[in-house]
């Protein structure tokens, strides 16, 4: 069966974008207050102790850029895959943009501020307060030790960036300035035909989205069907039922599924 002829059953969108609860709001703000200091503390912290490191300090600020990158992928891919919107608390808060943003991809580009960032804030905190925290003049491992904490710092940092990067790639072009465009021609920043393979039904590759760069190679080493075969093998959960219905889910489900799995065309790599 071709996935062209599969039938999802997608939820509601304006019932989703209801489920944005006012309380989660203060809690949103909350986490992007929190994040700014922690990242204060952070660049503070990394001036104080990158003194003719300048090397180490650039390299662990791209190795924080590459690891943002994984992260987006790992944490939009186990949202677009498991759980429900009706589970509590993490469903109406975490789980309900990403149904929200299938059925109507352009919501994320009338989202406002808090909106688009509250949530990747606050799941950097904890991280933020390792980096504040840890450990740097301990002999022989300063190098190591201040590596680590700027790639972690670099990565928060990142990740936040990472739903602004995510929303350009929604907004009509005219919205964008020609900054932003070079960013997404030059691949520095998620470009928008790459993405578009992840909103092609039924959403199931391309889950990176601050810069793509994993795409390619994650799809290609088939790294997310074999964690859905994992999981499905020991809950015996299917995957994307929650999001495209489960009659479509199992049809495409990698352990149980009886579709081809056809990769889509990537238009960056072509
Ligand atoms: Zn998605
Ligand atoms: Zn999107």
């Amino acid at each position: 069966m071709k996935k062209d002829n599969l039938k999802l059953e997608m939820q509601d969108a304006k019932a989703l974008a209801e489920g944005y609860h006012s309380w989660y709001r203060y809690v949103e703000i909350f986490g992007i207050v929190a994040f700014a200091v922690l990242i204060a503390l952070i660049v503070r912290r990394t001036y104080l102790y990158g003194e003719g490191r300048g090397f180490l300090i650039a390299s662990a600020v791209m190795t924080g850029y590459i690891m943002a990158d994984f992260i987006s992928g790992f944490v939009h891919w186990l949202a677009d895959t498991w759980g429900s919107t009706t589970m509590k608390v993490i469903g109406p808060a975490l789980i309900r943009p990403f149904r929200e943003h299938h059925v109507d991809p352009k919501a994320i580009t009338r989202h406002d501020f808090v909106e688009t960032n509250g949530n990747n804030c606050l799941i950097s905190l904890w991280v933020g307060c390792i980096c504040i925290f840890m450990p740097l003049e301990v002999e022989g491992y300063q190098s190591l030790l201040i590596f680590i904490m700027v790639s972690l710092g670099s990565m928060i940092f990142w990740v936040m960036m990472t739903n602004q990067f995510h929303k350009w790639s929604h907004e009509d072009e005219a919205q964008l300035s020609g900054f932003v465009k070079f960013l997404q021609r030059a691949h520095l920043i998620l470009p928008v035909a790459h993405h578009g393979v992840h909103h092609t039904p039924p959403f199931d590759r391309y889950y990176n989205i601050t810069t793509g760069w994993l795409n390619w190679p994650l799809t290609k080493i088939g790294f997310y069907r074999t964690l859905e075969k994992l999981v499905t093998m020991t809950t015996g959960l299917i995957p994307r039922a929650d999001d495209i219905g489960l009659d479509a889910a199992i049809k495409i489900a990698p352990l149980v599924g009886s579709d081809e799995h056809e990769p889509h065309a990537d238009p960056s790599r072509s």
